[in-house]
């Protein structure tokens, strides 16, 4: 007998090369093969006679092979198995190709079971390549089968196969969901969820089966949410008084006017951090839509109040960045402005040291601390923290903003989370389902709109040519490649390749710099600068490098492999250009010819707005692709979907319920091993 924890190696007729492709799969236990669900199911249930089956049907009939015979087809390269099979009614011709240890297993006179779909053939009907099965032992055939994600060489009769082996198992399990779910939500119970999940007996089954398990997916992450909701609602924060006359004479000192979608969102800020109650805050706009200077005016008000502020940014070059921004915005007010990446330690204008910076850090002296995330990793103390501000949040994992929320204990700082990641709205519920949103919707005025054009190879040397030419008149380029191998995390190989061919063949004359992830940070700034001193003429980057860089006088971004890239993702690179009054173009260039890539990417030129895309995407590619997985760890749903908005806000409720009746869900121990068991997970990826 086996248990959930049994490797599947133990399986009867498992050997090493069976384990080794489930192992692919992410099998390697019991539990794990339990939880391998369907992706879709073939409803062969459907068993009819032989007289009266239809044309392009889908069905099963039973019956006995009257003639068999194997040969080469003429001509052709293909190996051919014919069949006749009659029952009571009549008979019809059945047709494998390639299969030629067929006629080893079906002999005359034997009863089968053949599930497919008919065709016609001048006038009879005939099955093609059917499913088929002795009828003595009938599991895959005459019933609805369940057809699961598989890899190479292990087919779908394999797979069927074990799962037959560990049919008691559903029944073994526990159901960590309470009764009281179950009967007010109509579910299942999680026995017959995975029993009818395997095993359907009919379609209403799998489909009931399937919605107990995407309220499960759902359920946890609401949970979580929910839960972290109410031990912040237990904190309290600094309140920052809103400092009416200074934040007036900043916004007048602007080399230009506030849009009114800056207005709204600084308001929105300004009113959460004047309460006691910690901000949870997302503030979302494309990029380019001015986040920073919002930013900025969150921090001189903080500073105000004599508290410290933390600006994260994910690379060195944004620090350095937004550092430049903040020294020149907030010039007037005399305040300590100091930044800490791993290269550079600066206090107002002035080199420190890392040791002298953190010591006044920690007195008090330094007002605002602009830097990477390596300031987390440092450990530094402040004195008083009251505003916390991550830049492209995405980029770092749920789990640090809770890291660096619960290091102060009785009051923490109020947060702010930027993104120019458009975050459609049932994401927004479930993965950010604890954040308050403030949307930027509208960029600057004057702005162009960008031209974008789907490449295809045939017009590449036209698109150089375009290239060339406005190079002559003084633009620059941006060119992102994809991460061509799994082995190339870092995108040195990608673009390498880029930089060579673009250098020696395409456009020797120009002067090509190049951006990967292996290169030191002052490597990386030295060229960041040339490219803004207008020394280099084209910079190639893997696409895993930097966001939001503002560089005006870039106006082509030209992306290879863009059928690789969420359509959100494109349009950040998008807003890397575009940001002055000159026309800028984006030119996406893909070999993809189908149908399909072309039409996904033509996206791109009807709209310039990054939500409608990202919902556009998340409807066609779904979450995962979007947002990359393993970023967020929280958003890898097996079963459920994020389009479902229905469920999402059940689930939601559902999690409310559970958490009023019992906050700390004591009567509930098997639901709160399970939510440990799922976290635990998540932070060990
Ligand atoms: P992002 O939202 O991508 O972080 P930034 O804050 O970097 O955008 O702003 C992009 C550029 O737009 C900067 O050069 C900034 O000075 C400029 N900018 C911001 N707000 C406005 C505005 N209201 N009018 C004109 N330019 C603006
Ligand atoms: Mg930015």
């Amino acid at each position: 007998m086996f248990t959930l924890h049994t490797k599947i190696s133990e399986l009867p007729r498992v050997g090493s090369a069976t384990a080794n492709k489930l192992k692919k799969l992410g099998i390697l236990t019991v539990e794990n093969l339990i939880w391998h669900l369907p992706y879709r199911y073939e409803d062969f249930s459907n068993i009819k006679t032989i007289k009266d089956l239809k044309i392009n049907e889908v069905a099963t009939i039973k019956g006995t092979i009257e003639m068999i015979s194997s040969r080469r087809a003429r001509h052709r390269r293909m190996h051919l198995t014919e069949c006749l099979v009659s029952d009571q009614t009549g008979s019809i011709k059945i047709i494998w190709f390639n299969q030629p240890y067929l006629s080893q297993y079906l002999k005359r006179g034997g009863d089968i079971y053949i599930s497919g779909q008919t065709n016609d053939d001048y006038f009879t009907l005939q099955f093609v390549n059917p499913l088929w099965e002795h009828a003595e032992k009938q599991l895959h055939t005459g019933k609805i089968i369940p057809i699961y994600p598989s890899t190479q060489n292990l087919s779908q009769k394999q797979l069927r196969n074990l799962f037959n082996q560990i049919k008691f198992v559903p029944n073994t399990l526990e159901d960590y969901l309470p009764q009281k779910l179950l009967t007010s939500y109509k579910l299942l119970s999680l026995s017959q969820a995975l029993t009818s999940i395997h095993w359907p007996q009919k379609k209403s089954d799998f489909l009931e089966a399937t919605r107990r398990l995407q309220f499960d997916e759902l359920f946890f992450i609401a949970l979580t949410q929910e839960k972290n909701k109410l031990t912040r609602e237990q904190m309290f924060a600094s309140p920052i008084p809103f400092n009416q006359i200074s934040t007036k004479q900043m916004v007048e000192s602007l080399p230009f006017t506030l849009t009114s979608d800056q207005k709204i969102v600084t308001w929105e800020i300004l009113k959460d951090i004047a309460k006691s109650k910690p901000m949870n805050r997302l503030l979302q706009g494309d990029v380019g839509s001015g986040k920073t200077v919002v930013a900025a005016i969150a921090c001189l008000n903080t500073a105000l109040a004599k508290k410290q502020s933390a600006i994260l940014a994910p690379t060195e070059i944004l620090a350095m960045q937004h550092y430049n921004t903040f020294i020149h915005t907030l010039k007037k007010f005399s305040l300590s402005i100091a930044l800490l990446t791993r290269t550079n330690k600066i206090i107002n204008n002035e080199k420190t040291t890392k040791s002298e910076l953190i010591k006044k850090l920690k007195n008090g002296k330094i007002d605002i601390l602009i830097g990477t995330h390596a300031i987390i990793q440092e450990m530094v103390e402040f004195n008083t923290i009251g505003l916390l501000i991550v830049d492209e949040q995405h980029r770092f994992g749920v789990d640090q903003r809770h890291q660096l929320q619960t290091r102060h204990e009785t009051t923490i700082p109020h947060f702010l989370s930027m993104t120019a990641t458009p975050i459609p709205r049932t994401l927004a519920l479930t993965v950010y389902g604890d954040l308050d949103i403030s949307c930027i919707k509208t960029k600057p005025p004057g702005r162009k709109k960008i031209i974008t054009k789907v490449v295809d190879e045939s017009n590449r040397t036209l698109a150089y040519k375009f290239i060339d030419e406005k190079i002559k008149l003084g633009n620059q380029i941006f060119v992102i490649c994809p991460l061509i191998e799994e082995s190339d995390k870092l995108g040195v190989k990608a673009a390498t390749q880029e930089y060579e061919k673009l250098s020696k063949k395409i456009f020797p004359k120009l002067k090509i710099g190049l951006l990967h992830g292996k290169l030191k940070a002052l490597e990386k700034q030295t060229i960041m600068e040339q490219f803004k001193q207008k020394q280099i003429d084209i910079l190639v980057s893997t696409s895993v490098i930097e966001v939001g860089i503002d560089v005006p006088n870039a106006t082509i971004m030209m992306i290879e492999g863009a059928d690789r890239f969420g359509l959100a993702q494109l349009h950040q690179f998008r807003g890397r250009v575009g940001r002055s009054d000159v026309q800028s173009y984006c030119l996406l260039f893909t070999d993809n010819n189908s149908q399909k890539t072309i039409s996904r990417l033509q996206a791109m030129t009807k709209y310039d707005n990054g939500l409608k895309l990202a919902e556009y995407d998340l409807d066609l590619r779904g979450s995962g692709e979007i947002y990359g997985t393993r970023q967020s760890g929280f958003i890898d749903l097996k079963i459920a979907t994020l389009n479902d908005l229905d469920l999402i806000q059940t689930t939601k409720q559902a999690a409310r319920e559970i958490l009023y009746a019992s906050p700390q869900l004591n009567e509930y121990p098997l639901l709160r091993k399970e939510l440990n068991h799922k976290q635990k997970n998540i932070h060990s990826e």
